[in-house]
């Protein structure tokens, strides 16, 4: 496997080659990712510092950022609160799966003396000294894994396992475009490493009977609009009733996929803290992100979010989605 050289090894080799210098260069990393995170987020955080860990023992590495109501600490540690001194002295700031400042999950980046971006998003702005970007790839855990096999260092299994999470979970277990032998080599180098890989998945997926009431409740009160949008809505009063948060309900998003006739599917999830109504879209081929973008959201062509300030904006929000399947 040492002979293991991808396109984007060779296309990124000047990016690769700073990053690992400043690595080499901090003695402190803070490691920094989007709000509300998901397995790529996280994954790609801990696996990161997993791997600077293994490599580099003498760094002071800091994971920054918002716990998730479940996944944390269940696959992935909490993240420990980190005081105002640690920023006073330089430290490199690597900020992973965030196309923009306003979704990075902690304002203290800006104190970096040396700023990486590393992300599979489309370009939204300027982050970093170094901005490492590709949208070829499943998952910001993919690219990172590229890059740091292109190093021939060390990659434990704790590592390994971190980053398999963010692939698994962005790519939807190996489904969602562009999922490719790129993908696969990858996750054969992590494989490889021994973890159990039942015990990812179990601990990835386990449901509690619980979900499958809520999952009965959306499929006996989901709407489908004239021209194949499907969307379900879970006030506060449902999460209540449910004992759900807001994370768990949307993420049922996807049991609208591969039904004929559902172009575009969404999960529209009341926020208190927020006090928004999330929503979490997805397509099978059609572009959603414009439409996101327009409704304060963003993220991928096929997978993106958006925020609605009230249900009476719900009508126009599906009426866009709906245009753009006529
Ligand atoms: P989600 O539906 O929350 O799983 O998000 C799907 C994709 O859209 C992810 O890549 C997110 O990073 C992105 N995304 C979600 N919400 C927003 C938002 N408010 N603004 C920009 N991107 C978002």
């Amino acid at each position: 496997m040492n002979d293991f050289i991808t396109p984007f090894q060779k296309a990124h080799l000047k990016e690769y080659k700073a990053v690992l210098n400043a690595i080499r260069e901090y003695k402190k990393i803070a490691i920094f990712r989007h709000i509300h995170p998901d397995f790529d987020a996280l994954g790609s955080a801990y696996g990161l510092k997993e791997w600077i860990h293994a490599n580099f023992m003498d760094k002071d590495i800091k994971v920054l950022g918002d716990n998730h109501d479940d996944l944390t600490p269940r696959l992935y540690p909490k993240t420990n609160t980190v005081p105002n001194s640690w920023f006073m002295e330089p430290f490199l700031a690597i900020i992973l799966d965030t196309p923009n400042k306003r979704r990075i999950a902690d304002p203290r980046y800006v104190h970096a003396e040396f700023t990486i971006k590393i992300d599979h998003h489309p370009f939204i702005e300027g982050i970093g000294d170094i901005e490492l970007i590709n949208h070829q790839v499943t998952s910001t855990a993919e690219l990172l894994v590229d890059m740091l096999l292109s190093y021939k260092m060390k990659l434990s299994q704790k590592a390994a396992r971190y980053f398999y999470t963010g692939i698994v979970g962005d790519s939807g277990r190996f489904e969602y475009t562009p999922t490719n032998s790129h993908t696969f080599e990858i996750a054969d180098h992590l494989v490889s490493t021994g973890f159990d890989l039942n015990e990812v998945y179990r601990a990835m997926y386990l449901r509690e009977q619980n979900d499958l009431t809520v999952i009965s409740y959306i499929l006996s009160h989901y709407q489908l609009s004239k021209h194949g949008v499907a969307y379900f809505v879970l006030t506060k009063k449902e999460l209540a009733k449910f004992h759900i948060t807001t994370n768990q309900g949307k993420d049922h998003v996807n049991l609208f996929h591969y039904v004929n006739g559902i172009h575009i599917w969404c999960a529209i999830t009341e926020d208190l803290k927020e006090k928004c109504f999330r929503v979490s879209l997805r397509s099978e081929t059609i572009d959603i992100s414009k439409v996101a973008s327009k409704w304060r959201g963003g993220g991928h062509k096929n997978a993106s979010g958006a925020k609605l300030t009230s249900l009476s904006e719900l009508d126009d929000f599906i009426n866009d989605l709906d245009q753009l399947i006529r």
